[in-house]
């Protein structure tokens, strides 16, 4: 049931007794003063059954848990110790020093409650709502900037030898819980115990420079992926389709046949690995949801990336939505813009991103819903000879001038071409006459094909918004824009700093709740700065003398101690003002004797 937090404060809460010593422009501090603003009991009502059960710890306190835990990017486990130990954990959830508030499994439940109610966002539209409630974030129309970063995923990255042994490894496990063996007996049983030491590649006794010798090895791990997708078929016929053991064994049985299709080709001798990288190839059976992407055209990542929508004017990051690591940036742009107006209540009149949002289909689709969008145009890499943007095209008399002034108005269907989003259209290129060129001064600059052959151009579909992009680029205005855009750049660079370049969890949904929590977190964070309820410095204390030189940092098992020394000495001269000291001699020794047990 739903555990609801008393309106009336105590005594001996934390943020009582100990909010001007962890500061009060801290976060701990600046969380602590929103206590019952922020997040209310009731708001997370229906992830708890309304008639049955004891009473839960009060969702307000473990959603303020979960903020810290970003904010001090810690992992569950450590989360739960802070909330223990920690006084700048206890000042921001208000609670007394002595409280144990939750188990790390309360942490772990809320979160995956939050994750399959879709309620993570309404924490995250809580940040936007705060900045509205102060006052910082105003208007009704609002410059939107979009950009994204990588985040490297959290399963091991293997090779195919390694990828295809954790995928049989998978589907035994399946297929062992069944008579519930355990997964290394059952693999022994069916000779498959090769796949459960450290390392099928690093275990194998073969010359690794000898070709012969990996391709046979390949063979074996291959036909033994077969032997056991064909005991997952055998053994799926045995439970109806919609049994969750049906279900388990399907998923492992699979990515298993998507592993072999992606790496191994069928070749006259027998498998063989394939040439190449398969575009949507898995790079961990772990995290199946990982895939191969570019920071640049040299460097590579594995794992998703993270898309922002961030208000120019404010900073704030409106909207934000986890990619596979190999989509295009543009990917879901249009979608991510209206999530940003539905968290805000506010409509973005422009939207600006960098030339990854440049290409014709992107703007096709923002002209299309009656949107602007502001991007520079993708370059050509060709630059020895004229580009496009040397050549006139005019659309109305479908007429091309080219440096020399020449006009040509052939315009040829070549076949058909694909955008970065999927769509075909027909490819048109206007023809210059070969004869021109020929005699032509500027050959060697234009065309790098023989002699013979005249000069083309390509119509793009969508040529006339692709111009207008063009002539506002080299306008003055857009000086404003790539200024603009940056906004987006800075606050990535934010979301870096607290923690998401590395995902914590397996899958995009989990990568998304991070992301989710960590832009609440740089929102606050801002808000809380620009309205000067916290420090400029993120996690600086007004307290100097916590954070000399030389001393230990707050928070450290030294100072956490130290608080708790200091914290008997006020809790005893407040009690005995109140009751007397015989009272607090003989009712609280016994309860602070607790505090300074070994593992305190
Ligand atoms: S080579 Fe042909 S298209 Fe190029 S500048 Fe000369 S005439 Fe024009």
């Amino acid at each position: 049931m739903l555990g609801v937090r008393s309106a009336q404060r105590g005594l001996l809460e934390a943020d009582h007794l100990y909010l001007d010593y962890v500061g009060r422009g801290s976060f701990y501090g600046f969380l602590a003063s929103l206590r019952g603003q922020l997040f209310q009991d009731e708001e997370f009502a229906e992830l708890y059954c309304p008639d049955n059960g004891r009473d839960s710890v009060p969702p307000s306190l473990v959603a303020t848990a979960l903020l810290l835990q970003a904010y001090d990017k810690v992992s569950d486990a450590e989360a739960k110790q802070r909330a223990d130990f920690d006084i700048r954990w206890k000042v921001a959830l208000g609670i007394e020093v002595e409280d144990r508030p939750f188990a790390k499994s309360t942490l772990q439940l809320f979160r995956a409650q939050l994750i399959l109610h879709d309620r993570v966002r309404a924490i995250f539209q809580r940040s936007l709502q705060f900045a509205r409630q102060t006052g910082y974030l105003k208007g009704r129309r609002m410059k939107a900037a979009v950009d994204t970063t990588f985040i490297l995923g959290r399963g091991a990255v293997k090779d195919t030898y390694n990828l295809l042994a954790d995928g049989i490894v998978q589907v035994v496990r399946a297929l062992s819980a069944l008579d519930g063996t355990q997964p290394a007996d059952w693999a022994r049983k069916w000779a498959l115990d090769l796949y459960f030491g450290s390392s099928v590649k690093g275990e194998a006794e073969i010359n690794w420079d000898n070709g012969k010798e990996r391709r046979a090895l390949l063979q074996k791990i291959v036909a033994d992926a077969g032997r056991v997708l064909e005991l997952a078929r055998q053994a799926q016929g045995g439970f109806p389709a919609d049994s969750p053991q049906r279900q388990g064994i399907g998923e492992a049985a699979e990515l298993l046949g998507q592993l072999l299709l992606q790496d191994v080709e069928p070749q006259e001798d027998g498998p063989a690995l394939k040439d190449g990288v398969s575009r949507d190839r898995i790079p961990s059976v772990h995290d199946p949801e990982m895939r191969h992407g570019r920071k640049s055209s040299s460097k590579r990542f594995d794992g998703h990336k993270a898309a922002v929508v961030v208000d120019t004017d404010s900073q704030l990051i409106t909207a934000v939505d986890i990619l596979p690591g190999n989509a295009s940036d543009n990917t879901g742009v249009l979608e991510l813009v209206e999530q940003s107006e539905e968290n805000t209540g506010i409509e973005v009149e422009e939207t600006i991103g960098d030339a990854a949002y440049g290409d014709g289909g992107t703007r096709q689709a923002f002209a299309d819903a009656g949107r602007t969008l502001i991007a520079k145009v993708p370059g050509r890499p060709n630059k020895a000879y004229f580009p496009k943007e040397d050549f006139h095209i005019d659309l109305e008399a479908g007429t091309c001038t080219c440096p020399a002034g020449n006009v040509t108005s052939t315009l040829r269907t070549t076949g058909t071409r694909s955008n970065r989003l999927g769509q075909v259209y027909p490819s048109q290129s206007f023809q210059f006459d070969p004869a021109v060129c020929g005699l032509c001064p500027l050959r060697d600059q234009c065309i790098a094909s023989r002699k013979g052959k005249g000069r083309t151009v390509a119509l793009h579909p969508q040529e006339a918004l692709l111009q207008q992009a063009r002539a506002f680029q080299q306008s003055e205005a857009f000086a404003e824009y790539r200024q603009r855009r940056q906004a987006a750049e800075h606050r990535l660079a934010r979301l870096v700093q607290l923690g998401v370049r590395q995902s914590r969890y397996f899958g995009r949904v989990k990568t998304r709740f991070q992301l989710l929590m960590a832009a609440t977190v740089a929102n606050l964070t801002l808000v809380a700065t620009k309205m000067e309820m916290m420090s400029p410095t993120p996690g600086s204390s007004p307290n100097k003398s916590a954070d000399r030189p030389g001393q230990p940092a707050a928070g450290s098992p030294i100072v956490t101690a130290g608080f708790i020394l200091a914290a008997t000495s006020w809790v005893t001269l407040i009690l005995c003002l109140r009751l007397g000291p015989a009272h607090w001699l003989s009712s609280t020794s016994s309860r602070h004797s607790r505090a300074f047990q070994p593992g305190f």
